[in-house]
């Protein structure tokens, strides 16, 4: 079900200083998300999302924009695709995030987009105009198999798109990156699959990989996520529930062993391991810790797109 709504607001002020990408405000101009990743976040309960498959159009989103940001005394970074992608499918009949960035773009602020989709390249020219400030597009990846992320990733474009996308954002001088993020255990959390993300990406103009070798799972996405896995990997839930019971944090068994292999891979191409950020003022480094998931506490504003 699609269907339009009127929101009161359509910029979030990140509460916590936001040491991963520099987010002062968050914008979500969807609720619910076409792309269907199995393990979803957003489908936790406490976001109180009653059905994740239906999509909610902020109809008035750029009204709203258009009204809020000449009056923002403090200009930050703004965010789009915590809670969904902003580049889903409906993205290009309605052209909302596309209006959205162009509103942005004349009152220029600074902009952080994460996604799954190459339609990002449609707003190429306007993204151009928002870098004039400061326009980064964080691409997220979590195998090089395309054939996995199509079961993975059922809505999303295939990782290969994402990956041209990138090439193009950085060839036209915007900051790109990948958030390899959920590695999934038993499935993704392979040192071949870490391999060849971190070289696809290199040959795709990356300039950060932000990895997590392991997913979360909590009330209302481990439900889910177990029925996927039950019609996908028959067998593997049993191994999950083992391991991790009702744990939140579930870490890949290998994952120092992964990590080990990213590191020296990453130094091997001079990626960075953590975003450069923007500040109107100056850019400063990001200080994440490693092994701890973008997304950890409710007042979401990592990932995903
Ligand atoms: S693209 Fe992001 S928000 Fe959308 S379903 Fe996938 S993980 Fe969830």
């Amino acid at each position: 079900m699609i269907k339009e709504i009127h929101s009161k607001t359509i910029l979030n002020h990140v509460k916590q200083p936001d040491t991963y990408f520099g987010l002062k405000y968050n914008m979500n101009l969807y609720r619910g998300c076409q792309h269907q990743c199995i393990y979803c976040d957003s489908r936790s309960a406490c976001y109180q999302i009653e059905n994740f498959a239906d999509i909610h159009i902020k109809a008035n989103a750029v009204e709203l924009l258009e009204d809020v940001l000449p009056r923002k005394r403090v200009c930050g970074t703004i965010g789009s695709g915590s809670m969904n992608d902003p580049y889903m499918p409906i993205e290009r009949k309605i052209n909302l995030t596309g209006r959205a960035l162009k509103v942005i773009a004349r009152n220029s602020f600074p902009v952080h987009i994460i996604t799954k989709s190459d339609l990002v390249l449609r707003d190429l020219e306007t993204l151009k105009e928002i870098n004039k400030v400061y326009a980064a597009v964080s691409f997220t990846i979590t195998t090089a198999d395309d054939e996995l992320a199509k079961k993975l990733e059922p809505g999303a474009p295939p990782t290969s798109a994402r990956l041209e996308a990138m090439k193009t954002l950085s060839d036209a001088g915007i900051l790109t990156g990948v958030t390899m993020q959920p590695i999934l255990p038993f499935i993704e959390d392979t040192p071949k699959n870490i391999s060849s993300v971190v070289e696809l990406a290199h040959q795709n103009g990356t300039s950060y990989i932000l990895p997590w070798f392991g997913m979360s799972l909590r009330e209302g996405s481990r439900d889910y996520y177990y029925d996927k896995l039950d019609q996908l990997f028959p067998g593997l839930k049993q191994q999950y529930v083992q391991r991790y019971g009702s744990r939140y944090v579930c870490n890949a068994p290998n994952w120092r062993e992964l990590d080990d292999l990213f590191q020296k891979a990453v130094y091997k191409y001079g990626i960075a391991t953590q975003m450069p950020i923007f500040t109107p003022e100056k850019i400063t480094k990001s200080k994440p810790d490693p092994q701890l998931p973008l997304f950890l506490d409710t007042d979401k504003h990592g990932l995903d797109g």
